[in-house]
């Protein structure tokens, strides 16, 4: 099959990290998911730690979500008109996230963070965005700057296609530096439009934010008349009921979300402040559009997973990472394998280094080659981890006691192969 793929796609995939060019092998082709399972084309099951990149919080194929789908389409796949369903979750984010007083729904991540940060320069008439290395917001050009994810997988400084003049206005700093912000504002009084962050990123690995520091944002961007963007494509309903807002409480100006929101569908959102979002087309004069925005389908399999999101649910996620945290720390430290287990709530990742990881540099001094030893003992032992040592490891509802003992027998190998590994 990647054969065939490698034939009609570049790559032979339809986004890079899948390619598992960092870790080396194959990709695995997937034909279905139950739970917190995955079957591959050759028909091998895996305990799936990377749940769509984030979004299938509830595990695959829940009975819940796949009955809204039906339901859904038995009526139509889109209609290029408002809808209910659209109403209805963009009902259920404002009630859960008391900083978004509107919402506009979109089809991507990517969508969100163009579209907010767009709205942030035509509401202030400033052309400066402020991003933080490492941290990864779509592949929108003005933010392809030292980004993480994908681009960390590849170490690319930047990506040949975004020109000087996009790339020209964005402000990239090191993550967790406030001096450096307010040296960015002086630098530029009057030209900053937004800082944008990941509201706890998970794209260089899981690197949380120092105590004060996206509070530390919002204030230097009260005092300068920026905009604070809080990403939140990735923590959004996954770390709390109301994302990372419902950890720091610390109230951006526009939040962006996607993954959980679509429960496994293309849907995302951006909103935040009614005067600012107000700015936005047919309201105001930024334009912004999507042919398949609110689409029906994905809107029902988005609102049927929130429901089923409530505390017990949160619970039960969180409690499942404390323990696989506990056993990946316990079987790398068996080994002797100098690492850190990183972890946001219930996002987190290993960083193999012994030395504290703030930002993206610290991050990249990692022993990756013993990451990639490890992947490979653990999808040869039937799990699945993201395919590169700069991603967050994500877990569902459905990892169940028989899930984490799967993992949990895989681990002494998969560290053994680590501490083995050599450069
Ligand atoms: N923002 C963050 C924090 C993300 O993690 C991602 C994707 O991983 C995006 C934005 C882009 O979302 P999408 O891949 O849906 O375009």
């Amino acid at each position: 099959m990647f054969d065939r793929a490698s034939v009609v796609t570049p790559g032979g995939v339809n986004s890079p990290v899948r390619a598992f060019r960092a870790v080396g092998g194959t990709p695995r082709f997937m034909v279905s998911g139950t739970g917190p399972y995955l079957t591959d084309a050759d028909g091998r099951e895996y305990v799936d730690l990377v749940c769509s990149w984030g979004p299938m919080i509830l595990g695959h194929s829940h009975p819940e979500v796949i009955a809204a789908v039906q339901e859904a389409v038995s009526r139509g796949t889109s209609f290029g008109t408002p809808g209910e369903g659209e109403v209805a979750l963009a009902e259920e984010i404002v009630a859960r996230i008391e900083p978004v007083e509107q919402v506009r729904l979109v089809s991507s991540g990517t969508e969100a963070t163009m579209s907010a940060i767009r709205l942030a320069r035509g509401f202030t008439g400033r052309a400066k965005v402020v991003k933080f290395a490492g941290c990864y917001h779509g592949h929108v050009d003005a933010l392809l700057a030292a980004a993480g994810s994908g681009v960390a997988t590849f170490g690319l400084p930047d990506t040949p296609g975004v020109t000087g003049a996009t790339a020209g206005d964005t402000v990239v700093l090191p993550y967790n530096d406030l001096d450096a912000v307010r040296a960015a504002f002086a630098a530029h009084p009057g030209e900053i439009a937004c800082v944008i962050t990941e509201a706890s990123p998970g794209n260089m690995g899981v690197v949380p934010p120092a105590d004060g520091f996206n509070a530390g944002l919002k204030e230097l961007c009260a005092a300068n008349g920026a905009l604070y963007i809080s990403d939140e494509v990735m923590t959004g309903f996954r770390t709390s009921k109301a994302g990372w807002y419902g950890v720091d409480g610390v109230r951006p100006d526009l939040m962006t979300f996607g993954k959980v929101m679509g429960g496994g569908f293309p849907a995302a959102a951006f909103g935040g402040r009614g005067d600012v979002m107000a700015h936005l087309a047919p309201a105001g004069p930024v334009y912004q559009a999507g042919t398949l925005s609110g689409n029906p389908v994905a809107t029902a399999a988005g609102l049927a997973q929130l429901r089923l999101l409530d505390d017990t649910a949160y619970a039960r996620i969180d409690a499942v990472s404390a323990e696989l945290r506990s056993l990946v720390g316990d079987a790398l430290t068996k080994e002797g394998v100098a690492h850190i287990v990183s972890a946001a709530s219930n996002m987190f990742s290993v960083f193999f280094t012994d030395e504290p990881v703030r930002d993206y540099e610290d991050a990249k001094k990692q022993d990756v080659f013993r990451f990639t030893a490890f992947f490979h003992a653990m999808l040869e032992r039937g799990v699945y981890l993201p395919p590169s040592a700069f991603e967050s490891w994500f877990v569902s509802t459905a990892h169940d006691e028989r899930a984490v003992e799967r993992i949990a027998a895989a681990l002494p190998a998969a560290a053994r192969a680590a501490a083995e590994a050599t450069a």
